[in-house]
Protein backbone atom coordinates (compact mmCIF):
# COMPACT_ATOMS: atom_id res chain seq x y z
CA UNK A 1 0.00 0.00 0.00
CA UNK A 2 1.18 3.28 -0.59
CA UNK A 3 2.28 5.78 1.88
CA UNK A 4 -0.58 8.31 2.64
CA UNK A 5 0.94 11.76 1.64
CA UNK A 6 1.29 13.59 4.50
CA UNK A 7 -0.40 17.29 4.58
CA UNK A 8 -0.91 20.51 6.69
CA UNK A 9 -4.37 20.05 8.26
CA UNK A 10 -4.95 24.10 7.79
CA UNK A 11 -3.63 24.81 4.28
CA UNK A 12 -2.71 21.32 2.53
CA UNK A 13 0.82 21.84 1.32
CA UNK A 14 2.54 18.65 0.85
CA UNK A 15 5.26 18.30 2.78
CA UNK A 16 8.46 18.94 0.98
CA UNK A 17 12.38 18.95 1.89
CA UNK A 18 12.14 22.96 1.94
CA UNK A 19 8.97 22.97 4.76
CA UNK A 20 8.65 21.73 7.86
CA UNK A 21 5.56 19.99 8.92
CA UNK A 22 4.45 19.35 13.12
CA UNK A 23 2.97 16.58 13.69
CA UNK A 24 0.00 16.88 16.39
CA UNK A 25 -2.39 14.72 17.96
CA UNK A 26 -4.55 13.92 14.64
CA UNK A 27 -3.07 16.56 12.23
CA UNK A 28 0.19 18.50 10.46
CA UNK A 29 0.82 22.11 10.87
CA UNK A 30 2.87 23.59 8.53
CA UNK A 31 5.77 26.13 8.97
CA UNK A 32 3.58 28.77 7.22
CA UNK A 33 0.30 28.37 9.27
CA UNK A 34 2.01 27.98 12.37
CA UNK A 35 3.78 31.55 11.95
CA UNK A 36 0.44 32.62 11.01
CA UNK A 37 -1.72 31.53 14.01
CA UNK A 38 0.71 33.05 16.08
CA UNK A 39 0.47 36.70 14.85
CA UNK A 40 -3.16 36.24 15.19
CA UNK A 41 -2.71 35.09 18.51
CA UNK A 42 -0.64 38.28 19.35
CA UNK A 43 -3.43 40.87 17.30
CA UNK A 44 -6.16 39.14 19.50
CA UNK A 45 -4.65 39.52 22.51
CA UNK A 46 -3.34 43.46 21.40
CA UNK A 47 -7.47 44.24 20.96
CA UNK A 48 -8.07 42.71 24.01
CA UNK A 49 -5.96 44.84 25.94
CA UNK A 50 -6.72 47.98 23.86
CA UNK A 51 -10.10 47.58 24.74
CA UNK A 52 -9.93 46.65 28.23
CA UNK A 53 -8.21 50.73 28.42
CA UNK A 54 -10.88 52.14 26.76
CA UNK A 55 -13.18 50.53 29.06
CA UNK A 56 -11.50 52.11 32.01
CA UNK A 57 -14.39 53.30 33.27
CA UNK A 58 -13.67 57.14 35.62
CA UNK A 59 -13.71 56.38 39.29
CA UNK A 60 -16.10 59.39 41.56
CA UNK A 61 -15.68 58.98 45.08
CA UNK A 62 -18.70 60.66 46.68
CA UNK A 63 -17.13 61.38 49.53
CA UNK A 64 -15.85 64.45 51.37
CA UNK A 65 -12.72 64.15 53.71
CA UNK A 66 -15.35 64.53 57.01
CA UNK A 67 -16.96 61.36 55.71
CA UNK A 68 -13.88 59.40 55.35
CA UNK A 69 -13.04 60.35 58.61
CA UNK A 70 -16.44 59.44 60.35
CA UNK A 71 -16.21 56.06 58.68
CA UNK A 72 -13.00 55.57 59.78
CA UNK A 73 -14.05 56.54 62.93
CA UNK A 74 -16.33 53.69 63.20
CA UNK A 75 -13.41 51.61 63.25
CA UNK A 76 -9.90 52.96 64.57
CA UNK A 77 -9.74 54.84 68.04
CA UNK A 78 -7.96 57.84 68.37
CA UNK A 79 -5.03 58.72 65.81
CA UNK A 80 -6.61 61.89 64.91
CA UNK A 81 -4.21 63.00 62.97
CA UNK A 82 -3.44 60.04 60.84
CA UNK A 83 -7.14 59.87 59.99
CA UNK A 84 -7.47 63.57 58.87
CA UNK A 85 -4.18 63.06 57.20
CA UNK A 86 -5.26 60.01 55.45
CA UNK A 87 -8.69 61.41 54.46
CA UNK A 88 -7.93 64.33 52.50
CA UNK A 89 -5.05 62.25 51.13
CA UNK A 90 -7.13 59.00 49.44
CA UNK A 91 -10.11 62.21 49.00
CA UNK A 92 -7.40 63.82 46.79
CA UNK A 93 -5.91 60.78 45.00
CA UNK A 94 -9.60 59.55 43.82
CA UNK A 95 -10.38 63.01 42.53
CA UNK A 96 -6.79 63.05 40.90
CA UNK A 97 -8.39 59.67 38.80
CA UNK A 98 -11.52 61.64 38.44
CA UNK A 99 -9.70 64.72 36.71
CA UNK A 100 -7.01 62.16 34.57
CA UNK A 101 -10.17 59.98 33.44
CA UNK A 102 -11.74 63.04 32.04
CA UNK A 103 -9.33 65.63 30.92
CA UNK A 104 -8.14 65.14 27.15
CA UNK A 105 -5.13 67.64 28.07
CA UNK A 106 -3.14 68.28 31.18
CA UNK A 107 -2.69 71.50 31.77
CA UNK A 108 -1.61 71.12 35.49
CA UNK A 109 -0.30 67.92 37.14
CA UNK A 110 -1.94 66.53 39.59
CA UNK A 111 0.49 64.29 41.89
CA UNK A 112 0.02 60.85 43.31
CA UNK A 113 -0.94 61.36 46.87
CA UNK A 114 1.40 57.89 48.57
CA UNK A 115 1.04 57.94 52.06
CA UNK A 116 3.98 57.00 54.54
CA UNK A 117 2.23 55.61 58.17
CA UNK A 118 5.21 55.57 61.00
CA UNK A 119 3.87 54.13 64.21
CA UNK A 120 4.47 51.05 66.68
CA UNK A 121 3.23 48.01 65.66
CA UNK A 122 -0.57 47.33 66.45
CA UNK A 123 -1.11 50.84 66.76
CA UNK A 124 -3.84 50.48 63.42
CA UNK A 125 -1.57 51.12 60.29
CA UNK A 126 -3.07 48.24 58.69
CA UNK A 127 -6.52 48.99 60.26
CA UNK A 128 -6.21 52.03 58.25
CA UNK A 129 -5.54 51.44 55.20
CA UNK A 130 -7.93 48.41 55.11
CA UNK A 131 -10.90 50.30 56.39
CA UNK A 132 -10.56 53.06 54.01
CA UNK A 133 -9.86 50.58 50.91
CA UNK A 134 -13.63 48.68 52.59
CA UNK A 135 -14.88 52.35 52.47
CA UNK A 136 -14.41 53.11 48.72
CA UNK A 137 -15.00 49.69 48.17
CA UNK A 138 -11.61 49.05 45.99
CA UNK A 139 -9.59 46.12 45.80
CA UNK A 140 -6.97 45.74 48.39
CA UNK A 141 -3.67 43.78 49.52
CA UNK A 142 -1.23 43.50 52.01
CA UNK A 143 2.54 42.80 51.26
CA UNK A 144 5.47 42.82 53.35
CA UNK A 145 8.43 44.72 52.64
CA UNK A 146 10.74 41.93 54.19
CA UNK A 147 10.28 39.17 51.43
CA UNK A 148 10.69 40.91 48.61
CA UNK A 149 14.13 40.47 46.97
CA UNK A 150 16.12 42.80 44.35
CA UNK A 151 15.43 41.34 40.80
CA UNK A 152 17.50 38.55 39.66
CA UNK A 153 17.85 37.51 43.27
CA UNK A 154 15.89 34.09 45.69
CA UNK A 155 12.77 35.31 46.78
CA UNK A 156 9.35 37.27 45.97
CA UNK A 157 9.98 39.83 43.13
CA UNK A 158 7.86 43.19 43.78
CA UNK A 159 5.86 42.42 41.00
CA UNK A 160 4.25 39.61 42.92
CA UNK A 161 2.30 42.44 45.15
CA UNK A 162 0.65 43.31 42.15
CA UNK A 163 -0.60 39.58 41.43
CA UNK A 164 -2.24 39.74 44.66
CA UNK A 165 -4.40 42.72 43.78
CA UNK A 166 -4.97 41.28 40.81
CA UNK A 167 -6.77 38.48 42.22
CA UNK A 168 -8.21 40.59 45.17
CA UNK A 169 -9.92 42.46 42.35
CA UNK A 170 -11.30 38.63 40.19
CA UNK A 171 -9.02 39.44 37.74
CA UNK A 172 -10.11 42.53 36.77
CA UNK A 173 -7.29 44.96 35.23
CA UNK A 174 -9.40 48.43 35.15
CA UNK A 175 -10.69 47.27 38.95
CA UNK A 176 -6.78 46.19 40.08
CA UNK A 177 -5.35 49.88 38.90
CA UNK A 178 -7.52 51.76 41.06
CA UNK A 179 -6.80 49.58 44.05
CA UNK A 180 -5.04 50.18 47.26
CA UNK A 181 -1.72 48.53 48.33
CA UNK A 182 -0.37 48.66 51.76
CA UNK A 183 3.49 47.51 51.98
CA UNK A 184 3.90 46.85 55.83
CA UNK A 185 7.48 46.68 56.96
CA UNK A 186 9.01 49.62 54.91
CA UNK A 187 11.44 50.55 57.47
CA UNK A 188 13.07 46.99 57.53
CA UNK A 189 13.88 47.85 54.22
CA UNK A 190 15.80 51.03 55.02
CA UNK A 191 19.61 51.16 54.33
CA UNK A 192 22.10 50.57 56.97
CA UNK A 193 22.99 54.78 57.28
CA UNK A 194 24.71 54.01 60.57
CA UNK A 195 25.88 50.59 59.44
CA UNK A 196 28.88 50.71 57.30
CA UNK A 197 28.15 46.69 56.72
CA UNK A 198 28.11 46.52 52.65
CA UNK A 199 25.57 43.39 52.07
CA UNK A 200 22.74 44.55 54.20
CA UNK A 201 23.04 48.27 52.40
CA UNK A 202 23.18 46.50 49.06
CA UNK A 203 20.00 43.99 50.05
CA UNK A 204 17.98 47.14 51.37
CA UNK A 205 19.18 49.72 48.54
CA UNK A 206 18.25 47.28 45.86
CA UNK A 207 14.39 46.03 46.80
CA UNK A 208 13.92 49.84 47.46
CA UNK A 209 15.14 50.48 43.89
CA UNK A 210 12.51 47.48 43.00
CA UNK A 211 9.78 49.05 44.82
CA UNK A 212 10.19 52.12 42.45
CA UNK A 213 9.35 50.71 39.00
CA UNK A 214 5.80 50.09 41.01
CA UNK A 215 5.29 53.26 42.48
CA UNK A 216 6.67 55.69 39.88
CA UNK A 217 3.12 54.62 37.86
CA UNK A 218 4.39 52.39 34.92
CA UNK A 219 3.18 49.49 33.40
CA UNK A 220 4.43 46.37 34.86
CA UNK A 221 4.36 42.67 33.72
CA UNK A 222 2.52 40.57 36.27
CA UNK A 223 2.62 37.28 36.61
CA UNK A 224 -1.43 36.23 37.18
CA UNK A 225 -0.16 33.49 40.27
CA UNK A 226 2.80 35.55 40.88
CA UNK A 227 6.06 34.40 41.93
CA UNK A 228 8.41 32.67 39.33
CA UNK A 229 7.11 29.29 39.91
CA UNK A 230 5.12 29.36 36.58
CA UNK A 231 6.97 30.92 33.74
CA UNK A 232 5.38 29.45 31.11
CA UNK A 233 2.44 31.84 32.29
CA UNK A 234 1.15 34.48 30.06
CA UNK A 235 2.17 38.23 31.54
CA UNK A 236 -0.63 40.44 32.50
CA UNK A 237 -0.10 44.14 32.36
CA UNK A 238 -1.25 45.94 35.00
CA UNK A 239 -0.61 50.23 34.76
CA UNK A 240 0.26 50.98 38.05
CA UNK A 241 -0.47 55.07 37.73
CA UNK A 242 -3.61 54.81 39.98
CA UNK A 243 -2.79 52.47 42.32
CA UNK A 244 -2.61 54.04 45.69
CA UNK A 245 0.50 52.71 47.60
CA UNK A 246 0.31 53.20 51.88
CA UNK A 247 3.32 51.92 53.59
CA UNK A 248 3.43 51.23 57.27
CA UNK A 249 6.80 50.95 59.24
CA UNK A 250 7.65 51.53 62.95
CA UNK A 251 10.82 52.97 61.95
CA UNK A 252 12.73 52.11 65.60
CA UNK A 253 14.66 55.30 66.73
CA UNK A 254 13.35 57.56 64.25
CA UNK A 255 12.59 60.08 66.87
CA UNK A 256 16.32 60.51 67.07
CA UNK A 257 16.74 61.73 63.94
CA UNK A 258 13.70 64.01 63.94
CA UNK A 259 15.36 65.40 67.22
CA UNK A 260 18.67 66.10 65.47
CA UNK A 261 17.09 67.53 62.44
CA UNK A 262 14.93 70.20 64.24
CA UNK A 263 18.38 71.04 66.44
CA UNK A 264 17.07 69.37 69.51
CA UNK A 265 18.56 67.65 71.98
CA UNK A 266 16.36 65.38 73.65
CA UNK A 267 17.48 65.73 76.78
CA UNK A 268 18.31 69.71 76.75
CA UNK A 269 14.58 69.31 76.19
CA UNK A 270 13.61 67.72 78.98
CA UNK A 271 15.79 70.10 81.39
CA UNK A 272 13.46 73.15 80.03
CA UNK A 273 10.89 70.91 81.51
CA UNK A 274 8.91 70.54 78.68
CA UNK A 275 7.59 67.31 78.24
CA UNK A 276 9.17 65.16 75.20
CA UNK A 277 8.49 62.09 74.34
CA UNK A 278 8.49 59.53 71.56
CA UNK A 279 4.82 60.92 70.10
CA UNK A 280 5.60 64.94 70.95
CA UNK A 281 8.82 64.48 68.38
CA UNK A 282 6.71 62.07 65.97
CA UNK A 283 4.46 64.67 65.38
CA UNK A 284 7.23 66.40 63.46
CA UNK A 285 7.92 63.95 61.46
CA UNK A 286 9.15 64.60 57.56
CA UNK A 287 9.97 63.13 54.70
CA UNK A 288 14.01 64.22 55.50
CA UNK A 289 13.56 62.41 58.65
CA UNK A 290 12.58 59.15 56.36
CA UNK A 291 15.67 59.49 54.31
CA UNK A 292 17.68 60.11 56.94
CA UNK A 293 16.69 56.89 58.41
CA UNK A 294 17.65 55.07 55.39
CA UNK A 295 14.59 55.40 52.63
CA UNK A 296 16.60 56.19 49.34
CA UNK A 297 15.40 59.76 48.36
CA UNK A 298 13.66 58.30 45.22
CA UNK A 299 11.37 56.41 47.36
CA UNK A 300 10.54 59.36 49.89
CA UNK A 301 9.92 61.75 46.48
CA UNK A 302 7.28 58.76 45.79
CA UNK A 303 5.19 58.93 49.24
CA UNK A 304 4.35 62.61 49.73
CA UNK A 305 2.24 62.29 52.54
CA UNK A 306 3.75 61.32 55.72
CA UNK A 307 1.83 60.71 59.04
CA UNK A 308 2.40 59.14 62.51
CA UNK A 309 0.24 56.97 64.86
CA UNK A 310 0.84 57.52 68.46
CA UNK A 311 1.34 54.39 70.80
CA UNK A 312 -1.83 53.84 72.07
CA UNK A 313 -2.30 54.48 75.82
CA UNK A 314 -4.38 52.52 78.84
CA UNK A 315 -7.81 54.70 77.41
CA UNK A 316 -7.38 54.06 74.10
CA UNK A 317 -6.80 50.28 74.51
CA UNK A 318 -9.93 50.10 76.58
CA UNK A 319 -11.78 51.93 73.68
CA UNK A 320 -10.76 49.31 71.42
CA UNK A 321 -11.94 46.47 73.20
CA UNK A 322 -15.48 48.82 73.46
CA UNK A 323 -16.06 50.78 71.01
CA UNK A 324 -15.16 49.73 67.27
CA UNK A 325 -17.85 48.40 64.98
CA UNK A 326 -16.24 44.91 65.54
CA UNK A 327 -14.87 45.55 68.99
CA UNK A 328 -14.23 42.23 70.53
CA UNK A 329 -16.44 42.28 73.28
CA UNK A 330 -18.94 43.41 70.95
CA UNK A 331 -18.39 40.19 68.94
CA UNK A 332 -18.31 37.52 71.92
CA UNK A 333 -21.37 39.39 72.94
CA UNK A 334 -23.12 38.88 69.86
CA UNK A 335 -21.60 35.26 69.81
CA UNK A 336 -23.02 34.44 72.73
CA UNK A 337 -26.17 36.10 72.99
CA UNK A 338 -27.40 33.99 70.08
CA UNK A 339 -26.66 30.81 72.75
CA UNK A 340 -28.89 32.90 74.78
CA UNK A 341 -26.59 34.08 77.28
CA UNK A 342 -25.81 37.77 78.67
CA UNK A 343 -22.12 38.33 78.59
CA UNK A 344 -20.56 41.11 80.59
CA UNK A 345 -17.19 41.64 81.43
CA UNK A 346 -16.78 43.60 85.09
CA UNK A 347 -14.88 46.90 84.62
CA UNK A 348 -11.82 45.50 86.67
CA UNK A 349 -11.24 42.77 84.36
CA UNK A 350 -11.16 45.08 81.18
CA UNK A 351 -8.30 46.95 82.85
CA UNK A 352 -6.54 43.76 83.69
CA UNK A 353 -6.61 42.70 80.06
CA UNK A 354 -5.44 46.58 79.21
CA UNK A 355 -2.55 46.00 81.57
CA UNK A 356 -1.57 42.97 80.48
CA UNK A 357 -1.58 44.32 76.74
CA UNK A 358 0.77 47.52 77.73
CA UNK A 359 3.06 44.13 79.61
CA UNK A 360 3.41 42.19 75.84
CA UNK A 361 4.59 45.42 74.38
CA UNK A 362 2.11 45.07 70.89
CA UNK A 363 -0.10 47.33 71.11
CA UNK A 364 -4.15 46.46 70.32
CA UNK A 365 -2.75 43.20 69.03
CA UNK A 366 -2.17 42.00 72.29
CA UNK A 367 -5.30 42.38 73.18
CA UNK A 368 -7.27 40.23 71.14
CA UNK A 369 -4.05 37.42 72.11
CA UNK A 370 -5.25 37.83 75.47
CA UNK A 371 -8.96 38.04 75.75
CA UNK A 372 -8.91 35.09 72.62
CA UNK A 373 -7.76 32.92 75.19
CA UNK A 374 -10.08 34.03 77.60
CA UNK A 375 -13.02 33.34 75.51
CA UNK A 376 -11.65 30.44 74.01
CA UNK A 377 -11.99 28.77 77.35
CA UNK A 378 -15.25 30.37 78.46
CA UNK A 379 -17.04 29.03 74.94
CA UNK A 380 -15.71 25.59 75.53
CA UNK A 381 -16.76 24.80 78.97
CA UNK A 382 -20.48 26.56 77.89
CA UNK A 383 -22.69 24.11 77.63
CA UNK A 384 -26.57 26.15 79.23
CA UNK A 385 -28.59 28.28 77.43
CA UNK A 386 -30.51 31.24 79.23
CA UNK A 387 -28.23 32.36 81.78
CA UNK A 388 -25.74 35.49 82.96
CA UNK A 389 -22.41 35.33 82.41
CA UNK A 390 -19.77 37.67 84.13
CA UNK A 391 -16.24 37.49 83.35
CA UNK A 392 -14.21 39.20 86.30
CA UNK A 393 -10.85 39.97 87.18
CA UNK A 394 -10.22 37.20 89.25
CA UNK A 395 -11.31 34.89 86.01
CA UNK A 396 -8.78 36.76 83.83
CA UNK A 397 -6.15 36.64 86.15
CA UNK A 398 -6.03 32.77 86.42
CA UNK A 399 -6.66 32.60 83.02
CA UNK A 400 -3.98 34.96 82.07
CA UNK A 401 -1.47 32.37 84.73
CA UNK A 402 -1.91 29.43 82.78
CA UNK A 403 -1.25 31.33 79.30
P1 LIG B 1 -0.14 47.76 62.74
O1 LIG B 1 0.02 49.18 63.19
O2 LIG B 1 0.96 46.89 63.27
O3 LIG B 1 -0.38 47.63 61.28
P2 LIG B 1 -2.81 46.72 62.93
O4 LIG B 1 -3.54 47.78 62.21
O5 LIG B 1 -2.55 45.45 62.17
O6 LIG B 1 -1.44 47.26 63.50
O7 LIG B 1 -3.56 46.38 64.28
C1 LIG B 1 -3.73 45.07 64.79
C2 LIG B 1 -5.11 44.92 65.36
O8 LIG B 1 -5.23 45.75 66.51
C3 LIG B 1 -6.20 45.41 64.41
O9 LIG B 1 -6.77 44.37 63.69
C4 LIG B 1 -7.23 46.02 65.32
O10 LIG B 1 -8.11 45.03 65.76
C5 LIG B 1 -6.45 46.48 66.51
N1 LIG B 1 -6.13 47.92 66.49
C6 LIG B 1 -4.91 48.47 66.38
N2 LIG B 1 -4.96 49.80 66.47
C7 LIG B 1 -6.26 50.13 66.60
C8 LIG B 1 -6.96 51.37 66.74
N3 LIG B 1 -6.32 52.55 66.75
N4 LIG B 1 -8.31 51.31 66.86
C9 LIG B 1 -8.95 50.13 66.87
N5 LIG B 1 -8.35 48.94 66.77
C10 LIG B 1 -7.03 48.91 66.63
Amino acid sequence: MPKKERVCSFCGIKEHPDTILIDGKDALICEYCALQAHDIILQVRRDEQKKQKKEKPSFHLNKQPKEIKQFLDQYVIGQEVAKKILSVAVYNHYKRIDYYSKKQTEDVEIEKSNIILVGETGTGKTLLASTIAKMINVPFCIADATVFTQAGYVGEDVESILSRLLQNADYNVAKAERGIVFIDEIDKIARAVDNPSITRDVSGEGVQQSLLKLLEGSIVNVPPEGGRKHPEQRFIQINTQNILFIAGGAFDGIEKKIASRINTNVIGFRKQGTAINKENLLRHISSQDLKNYGLIPEICGRFPVVTHLAPLDKESLKRILLDPKNALVKQYTKLLEMDGITLNFDDAALNYIVERAIELKLGARGLRSIIEHIMTDVMFDLNVSGKKLTITEKYVQEKSADN
